[in-house]
């Protein structure tokens, strides 16, 4: 039996010329965001998603249309 090394692990790919901190901002930028459309989902899940964080009143679509993922309204989001 040949112990012919048929691995097809295409790890020679190279990072990418920018600095991996870039990198790792970019990602953390990245989660922070995919945490945020979580938490939206989240919400839309138990009925509370468009409704204000801080005091309970409806965001209104006019700011959810420009920012769907806004836990606050309008009001508190200015305090
Ligand atoms: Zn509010």
């Amino acid at each position: 039996m040949s112990e012919d090394a048929a691995t097809s692990s295409p790890v020679s790919d190279s990072p990418a010329p920018d600095s991996p901190l870039r990198a790792e901002a970019a990602l953390a930028g990245i989660e922070q965001r995919l945490a945020e459309v979580a938490g939206a989902l989240g919400r839309l899940d138990d009925g509370t998603y468009g409704r204000c964080d801080a005091c309970g009143a409806p965001i209104g679509e006019p700011l959810l249309a420009l920012a769907p993922l806004a836990r606050r309204c309008e009001r508190c989001e200015k305090r």
